[in-house]
């Protein structure tokens, strides 16, 4: 259990060694790594936590499944001040070869490609699915906002429309599927 070590998450991690051997891995990532999300943050992005494990399943599909959080500040579309929004996401992947074609994979794993040598980036995983989990339309909680609860514009904020943003894996399984 070596990577219980890591302070820091690894940038590149080969799944199915890591599936083997039923690693777990937790550690921060410094929020300016993430240059895409720094960026949508304003530069206020904080340390981002994750915890992934990684697995094998009955089937001997490797998967892996993982956590991450981070804060970020976000201008509030109904008072428009800056707050401090919490993102955490949830994910489970498999990996797969390049161009494999992945009809025959549990619909409980999103995709995402290994690179020639059988590794995946990490950090730009969790970017990805971090991004995607920023509200469409950010907003204080009612309590919180300096507009009070008297607000207008709540009945915009459609929580299915934060669900259905896809995450570039998803967009590429579907393409893949269509193929
Ligand atoms: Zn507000």
């Amino acid at each position: 259990m070596h990577s219980m070590k890591h302070n820091r998450l690894p940038v590149l991690v080969e799944p199915k060694i890591a599936g083997s051997r039923r690693e777990m891995m937790t550690g921060k990532i410094v929020a300016n790594h993430l240059k895409r999300l720094h960026q949508e943050a304003n530069q206020t992005l904080s340390e981002v936590t994750c915890k992934v494990e990684f697995n094998v399943d009955l089937q001997q599909i490797t998967y892996f499944k993982g956590q991450a959080n981070a804060e970020l500040d976000l201008v509030c579309q109904r008072c428009m001040q800056t707050y401090r929004e919490r993102l955490s996401v949830s994910f489970c992947y498999t990996p797969i070869e390049q161009a494999c074609k992945i009809e025959e994979l549990p619909e409980v794993y999103d995709v995402v490609e290994m690179n020639s040598n059988g590794q995946i980036n990490l950090h730009q995983l969790v970017e990805d699915e971090l991004i995607t989990s920023i509200p469409l339309i950010p907003a204080h909680q009612n309590e919180q906002c300096h507009q009070g609860t008297n607000d207008v514009s709540v009945g915009d904020i459609d929580e299915s429309e934060t669900e259905q943003r896809q995450s570039p894996f998803d967009i590429l399984a579907s393409l893949k599927n269509n193929e």
